[in-house]
């Protein structure tokens, strides 16, 4: 071909990567892998093994062992043994096994970027230039973490041994993710990748022992969900950290909902790519490229929503068909091409029924009219998928809505940025958003009110090991990668023995002080600043410790609940008032707290039964716990994250929304103040049950909120049986946030009944706290519960 020729067609030559790096490495390996359990290489006991094949070709690349119940008991055993010693070296001491781990991944980083590409079918471009890359900052990065430790966060410590369960769509970046933070914070691991990509992990594995890890820190159990259900169930894994699916995030939860577990959970999303009329549309349409055709839209935060300003919707669309038809979709470890290979003919399947389903829905199709790779062995249609846009979507549709995990993009338009922000929440997930404007007014004001964990402005699919990754709703929670990251791996360290020994005594009412009450004793529910009456109509009695009646509460049921519920959403204007204004009127609260300390005094003392002395420190310390909290309203900031980009991305902390909380019995006014306080401080509204037996000191509560300038329907109080109204508030799907100090079955139910929409929850797990005790019950840890962070990331430069 004549040079001339060549710059008219611009036609591109193959760009093959040589495989044969990893080629040599299987055949080393004769193609077969074991299980690596306390630094040793076995196969599975069962003897059961499963291929791994390339998607590109259909070749089978290896045979995998198949772990099984007592190969997970085993793993779990060795990460366990090993826990207290790499936890007892000192940070410095971890983080240089961290470090070793990086260099070597560097110096290896050709052979697992093409190994990556090979079991994965994602191109090499991707695995050489982001996930490898991105591997190796995490590990430098946590390492720095690891020497840091003791300095940075003196007042956690590691968890113990953790399980890790990742997906197929970015093998080994998902385990740098987990193992580098989980390693450098103490723990040791047991890890379990995706049964279609384990062969990074299994090299990964090779280079722990060539660095001298020591056996049991981490341990590699590989197979398919059943080996991953085996280690959820597994008592002496003390935390679940799993990346895939929202049902088996579901199930996860479920799983462990009677347990101590601590869980992360990164799950699905339909993460909304927003363009604005003043956008530089054609950055904008690079960025679409970038948001959902990397990685063959195989990825959780894909921008696979598009909503563009209806005045510039034809001219966007126009252009991305433009730039679509140009896509080169082959051979990944063709250095030039844009898209490989779908993971498994299973999951080509299943994005061909949903782009049939957005068919019948009637919405128009435009789909790459290229020709795509054949399938080596089979001789037939390759495990490609072409990219696709749809255009007139409706915005209930099920392609609207429903996750893809493909190349495919749906597309809607607005008219103005409240309508933006409307048709980009309007999904059950939250894990990204990405927001094209040249008005960097318009992206900040929008960026906060984005219902996701990351928002990208003027850019997309951004990564750093700096910054925390995760989502709102049900796209999960928790957070990777940076501080924020860093707590996931840690736990308060436990303070001493209790000093406080509560007696929780309920009396029972005596016969003869029923008709001493008058009815204008009952205090009602407290619902949007106004006091309701109980839709049941129906009160409770409430009994002194000598058995007199104190009085009587509202019987509270699910439509209170929901009143209440309402009224939380209508006080939203809470979750974006100053934090200044937010101290203020908590410094209020305390100061009409202690006007009235005798009142509470008494009360506490009439129903408990502690003494005067012991009511009056409860008192006390609730009002110095609202000044704890006053303090933090405006100190709980975030971060401002400098990863390696031209840019900044700002770590907020922001409200969860509507919380939930269910309060015990011991020391009704402390513990009932230590749940609300970081919860209005933060900013969240509130739906709060208040302990059954005690709950008139909530319904004296209502009055000190009433004179403090509280907005009505921050704080909504709900009395009742708190099992039964913990239970409907588990279930509300508006809910987005759940606390529960309750009993044992209380909290588990709570940790069951939530998974409807996935929201927030923390419970004491049937253990009694401490309300006194300041490092237990009050301070940033809880400011943190209270939160959740939003990265946004905003590059800089023309
Ligand atoms: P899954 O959620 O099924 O798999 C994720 C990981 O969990 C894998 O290691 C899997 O093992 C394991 N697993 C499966 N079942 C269980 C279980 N009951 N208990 C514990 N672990 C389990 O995702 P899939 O790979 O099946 O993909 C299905 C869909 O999930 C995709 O189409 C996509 O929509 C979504 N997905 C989302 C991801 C994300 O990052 N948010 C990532 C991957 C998928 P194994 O692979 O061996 O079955």
């Amino acid at each position: 071909m004549k040079i001339i020729e060549i710059f008219e067609t611009m036609e591109y030559s193959p760009a093959p990567e040589n495989p044969a790096l990893a080629l040599d490495w299987l055949k080393e390996h004769k193609s077969k892998f074991g299980l690596f359990i306390n630094g040793k290489w076995c196969k599975a006991k069962s003897g059961k093994v499963f291929s791994t094949d390339n998607p590109a070709s259909g070749k089978k690349l290896a045979s995998i062992s198949e772990a099984g119940k007592s190969d997970v008991d085993s793993a779990v055993r060795a990460a366990k043994l090993a826990f207290p010693k790499w936890k007892a070296l000192s940070g410095h001491e971890r983080a240089r096994y961290l470090y070793a781990l990086a260099r070597q991944l560097q110096k290896h980083s050709r052979l697992f970027a093409v190994l990556e590409t090979m079991d994965n079918g994602k191109t090499i471009r991707e695995t050489r230039d982001i996930d490898i890359p991105l591997v190796i900052r995490h590990f430098y990065h946590h390492s720095g973490w690891a020497q840091l430790l003791e300095s940075e966060f003196p007042e956690h410590m590691a968890i113990g041994p953790i399980g890790q369960i990742i997906p197929w769509n970015f093998p080994l970046l998902m385990l740098s993710w987990k193992v580098a933070p989980a390693l450098a914070a103490g723990n040791t691991v047991v890890l379990k990748p995706a049964e279609y990509t384990s062969l990074t992990a299994l090299l990964f594995a090779e280079i722990c022992s060539q660095v001298g890890l020591p056996p049991g820190v981490f341990n590699l159990v590989t197979g398919p969900g059943q080996t991953g259900s085996l280690m959820v169930n597994h008592s002496d894994l003390k935390k679940i950290a799993f990346t895939g699916s929202t049902d088996v995030g579901r199930l996860i939860r479920e799983a462990t909902a009677d347990t101590d577990k601590k869980l992360t959970l990164e799950l699905g999303g339909k993460s909304p790519f927003i363009i604005f009329e003043d956008a530089d549309l054609d950055s904008a349409i690079e960025g679409l490229v970038d948001a959902i055709w990397f990685n063959q839209g195989q990825v959780c935060c894909a921008g696979s929503r598009l909503l563009v300003q209806e005045s510039v919707a034809e001219k966007v669309i126009d252009r991305l068909k433009r730039r679509m038809a140009k896509l080169r979709v082959g051979d990944p470890l063709d250095k030039s091409m844009d898209m490989g290979a779908i993971i498994a003919p299973i999951q080509k399947e299943r994005i061909q029924n949903l782009v049939d389903q957005g068919k019948k829905e009637g919405a128009a199709i435009w789909q790459w009219d290229g020709k795509l790779p054949q399938n080596e062995e089979k001789k037939g249609d390759g495990c490609y998928f072409p990219p696709t846009l749809f255009t007139n979507v409706s915005p209930a549709s099920i392609i609207a809505q429903t996750e893809i995990f493909g190349p495919v993009l749906v597309s809607m338009t607005f008219r103005t940025p409240d309508e933006a922000v409307m048709l980009a929440n309007n999904s059950a997930y939250g894990l990204a958003a990405s927001v094209w404007s040249e008005n960097i007014n318009q992206a900040l004001h929008v960026a906060p009110k984005l219902k996701a964990g990351v928002v990208w402005i003027n850019c997309t699919n951004q990564f750093d090991a700096s910054v925390g990754f995760g989502g709102y709703r049900e796209s999960g929670y928790g957070r990777e990668g940076g501080h924020e990251g860093m707590f996931e791996y840690l736990k308060p360290k436990e303070s001493g023995i209790s000093k406080n020994q509560f007696r929780i005594s309920v009396a029972k009412v005596k016969a003869s002080a029923t008709t001493a009450l008058s009815l204008d004793r009952t205090a009602k529910l407290y619902i949007g600043g106004k006091q309701a009456r109980p839709d049941s109509g129906y009160s409770l009695n409430v009994v002194n410790a000598d058995g007199s009646l104190a009085g009587e509460i509202g019987d509270g049921n699910r439509k209170d609940i929901r009143n209440a519920v309402e009224a939380a959403h209508k006080a939203s204007g809470w979750q974006s008032s100053t934090p200044h204004l937010r101290a203020q009127i908590l410094y209020f609260l305390a100061e009409n707290l202690e006007t009235r300390a005798v009142e509470f005094k008494n009360r506490i003392t009439q129903l408990t039964g502690v003494t005067e002395k012991q009511a009056a420190l409860e008192v006390k310390t609730a009002v110095s716990r609202i000044f704890t909290y006053a303090a933090l309203a405006d100190k709980h900031e975030g971060l401002i994250h400098q990863p390696p980009m031209r840019g900044l991305a700002l770590a907020l902390n922001e409200p969860i929304g509507v919380l939930g909380l269910v309060c015990p019995d011991e020391a009704p006014l402390l513990s009932m103040l230590s749940m609300l306080l970081p919860a209005i401080a933060m900013g969240n509204s509130v739906v709060l049950v208040p302990s059954r037996p005690f709950a008139l000191v909530a319904t004296d509560f209502y009055q000190v909120l009433e004179t403090s300038d509280v907005p009505s329907g921050v704080v909504n109080i709900v009395t009742g049986d708190s099992a039964k109204l913990g239970t409907v508030l588990a279930k509300h799907d508006d809910v987005a946030g759940l606390w529960v100090a309750g009993t044992k079955t209380e909290c588990t139910e709570a940790c069951k009944l939530s998974t409807g929409n996935m929201k927030i929850i923390w419970t004491n797990n049937g253990k009694q706290l401490d309300w006194f005790d300041n490092q237990q019950s009050e301070g940033r840890e809880w400011m943190r519960r209270a939160s959740q962070v939003k990265n946004v990331w905003i590059p800089y430069g023309e």
